[in-house]
């Protein structure tokens, strides 16, 4: 596995910027074309996760389409990655509905309520139409990231299928997991074909979600590569999948610098990249990314905690230490920040926008996508 050079990047990247590795993404990308190949199943790729659209190109040499949450996603799909298009949202609006149909090949309702609501517009639209189940059985450990969760609007539990039609109804959607190596998706699919197999017979499509993290080290490829030959030999069925991390994990990094050195018990690095506002996830998931040379605090010789430029008291990434002291203008590298970073930032306190750029190790080229200016933060806000 070829490392991400930080090194090279932190001397070549604006800061902050978003640096996404090309040789990564591509080893990514035949892993997950190596599945297809293997299984014959359909892999997308779920916008939710990553949109970094100036690398759509490269991704659908692989991948045969993407997954959409919304209207706006389908159209980014549709405009600059080609392929299938899939969507689904826990609910639409009319409107919704029918610019979906418009722009999408398959389209999944969450309810029964909302397939017959909009059965007079999709049954003449030839797109292909499914549904989305809930097994209610939970693999997950965060409760906000587990679609099985008791009371989830997510997916149709299998008591509400009693006397309802399924007339034109094409496939059925499953998505429950997170992060999950093969196992908890055998289990899950063992639950959904025990309560659902028996609508598979004269379905078209089964499409297993996302959350499966293929391009881990250590993923079951056999495993999975069996288990969509199942559904495909025994019902007949196209299979799909939808990952959205796994497509990005290990991609890229988020180059930040150190802006000052304050202390309140203890030493304290105020650095120009944002919890809140440029990796999220780590203070909703939350979780501790890892920082290239960072080791836990106490372990190396000077430890810190690194926080945010924000007025937000809580805009604290965590504590690590460093085998040097941390002053002004130092480069910090945090790694594994492709994913759910640049679609869920925002532009919160008016703090500079990381770059976003593109790495290609084997010319040492880096190249910047794209900056943000006073512009982009204006015309969010009237
Ligand atoms: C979030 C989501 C995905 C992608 O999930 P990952 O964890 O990024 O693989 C796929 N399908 C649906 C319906 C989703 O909500």
């Amino acid at each position: 596995m070829t490392l991400i050079d930080t090194d090279k990047i932190c001397e070549l990247a604006p800061s902050p910027a978003y640096v996404v590795d090309l040789d990564r993404l591509r080893h990514n990308l035949f892993i997950l074309d190596h599945v297809q190949q293997k299984s014959g199943a359909k892999i997308l790729m779920a916008m939710k996760a990553f949109s970094m659209w100036s690398v759509f190109p490269l991704i659908r040499q692989y991948l045969k389409g993407v997954c959409a949450s919304s209207p706006w996603e389908a159209r980014l799909g549709r405009e600059e990655f080609g392929g299938e298009v899939h969507s689904f949202a826990a609910a639409y609006r009319e409107s919704d509905v029918t610019e979906l149909l418009a722009i999408s090949d398959h389209l999944v309702f969450n309810s029964f309520n909302q397939l017959e609501l909009f059965r007079p517009q999709w049954e003449k639209s030839g797109v292909s139409i499914g549904l989305r189940v809930n097994p209610e059985h939970s693999e997950g450990h965060t409760p906000i990231y587990d679609p099985c969760a008791p009371m989830s609007r997510l997916g149709i539990p299998r008591a509400e299928f009693e006397g309802r039609s399924l007339a034109g109804v094409d496939g059925l959607h499953f998505h429950t997991l997170c992060e999950q190596l093969f196992d908890p998706l055998a289990r899950t699919a063992r639950v959904f074909e025990e309560k659902f197999g028996q609508f598979l017979p004269g379905m078209k499509w089964l499409n297993l979600g996302g959350g499966h993290h293929i391009t881990r080290e250590g993923y079951d490829i056999d495993g999975l590569v069996d288990l969509v030959k199942h559904f495909r030999g025994k019902y007949g069925l196209e299979v799909y999948l939808e990952p959205g991390e796994a497509v990005a994990i290990n991609t890229g990094v988020l180059v930040s610098q150190v802006l000052d050195v304050v202390h309140n018990r203890m030493d304290i690095a105020i650095l120009d990249v944002s919890a809140t506002c440029h990796m999220p996830d780590v203070l909703e998931m939350p979780y501790r990314p890892t920082i290239t040379g960072g080791g836990d605090p106490g372990t190396l010789p000077h430890t810190y905690r690194l926080a945010g430029p924000s007025c937000l008291a809580g805009d604290v990434i965590g504590d690590w230490s460093f085998d040097r002291k941390l002053s002004p203008g130092d480069r910090l590298v945090f790694e594994d920040m492709s994913h759910y970073t640049m679609v869920k930032t925002t532009f919160f306190n008016g703090i500079q926008h990381p770059a976003i750029c593109t790495w290609e190790s084997g010319s040492e080229e880096l190249k910047v996508i794209r900056k943000f200016g006073y512009g982009d933060f204006k015309s969010r806000l009237s």
